[in-house]
């Protein structure tokens, strides 16, 4: 079984997808927290990703990203240290958007995100996992909210984690990656044909995650 799920920044991707794959028990696979990795491994040796993308890539293709699923979620590996946390602030956000838009740093990532897939039943989310990582996937979701209602909930996330952040910075962060990751060249963020548009603007956790099971099961039949 392939799921792919993709939308914006803060439409509920990842919080939907890995309870569905609980219910399903099948594997959860962020592939946005993989492109997180690549901005932090790109922080950290000094590049300035959107001035020197070819540094960029090079120190991409010189790390290692990993994957593990544990009790209490998946965990991201860069180089074998656990980053799970760390990859979670704004910085990291626009970092990974930058790195996002290279395409040899995509070319990448998409392939570790498809051996992943190989040999096990996934539910996938991120931009392209519909339109380009998994393109046969019998299951695709376009998961979208306002962006007023999707700054609303990383601002409550972001305020929880004890981080300082004001609203109008999130909405207006959350709309240049809407921005970036829409209108890049290669394999920017879009519905694929075959997908099911689902809004969550109006919808309660719970009413979405039944609206995705429904969804799921009657593609499945
Ligand atoms: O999903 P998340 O917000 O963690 O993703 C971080 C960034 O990684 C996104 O803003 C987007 O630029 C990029 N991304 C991507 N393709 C994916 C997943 C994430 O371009 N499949």
């Amino acid at each position: 079984m392939k799921i792919a799920v993709d939308g914006p920044s803060g439409a509920g991707k990842s919080t939907l997808s890995k309870d569905i794959a609980k219910t399903l028990g099948i594997v959860y696979i962020d592939t946005g927290a993989m492109y997180r990795a690549a901005a932090l491994a790109c922080l950290r040796a000094g590049i300035s990703i959107k001035e020197e993308p070819e540094r960029a890539v090079e120190a991409v293709k010189a790390c290692t990203i990993d994957l593990s699923n544990e009790k209490d979620g998946q965990h991201i590996f860069l180089n074998s240290e656990d980053v799970t946390t760390l990859i979670r602030t704004p910085e990291i956000s626009m970092g990974a958007s930058a790195v996002s838009a290279i395409p040899e740093v995509r070319l990448v990532l998409v392939d570790l995100q498809r051996d992943l897939a190989k040999t096990r039943d996934v539910i996938m989310d991120g931009r392209d996992i519909g339109t380009y990582v998994l393109p046969d996937a019998p299951i695709k979701i376009f998961l979208t909210a306002t962006p007023e209602t999707r700054a609303q909930r990383r601002f409550i996330e972001l305020t929880e984690k004890g981080m300082k952040c004001d609203y109008e910075t999130v909405l207006a962060e959350l709309k240049e990656r809407d921005y970036n990751d829409s209108t890049r060249a290669f394999s920017p963020l879009k519905p694929a044909e075959d997908s099911v548009l689902v809004d969550t603007s109006a919808l309660t956790y719970e009413e979405s995650l039944q609206k995705l099971l429904s969804i799921i099961k009657e593609r499945m039949c």
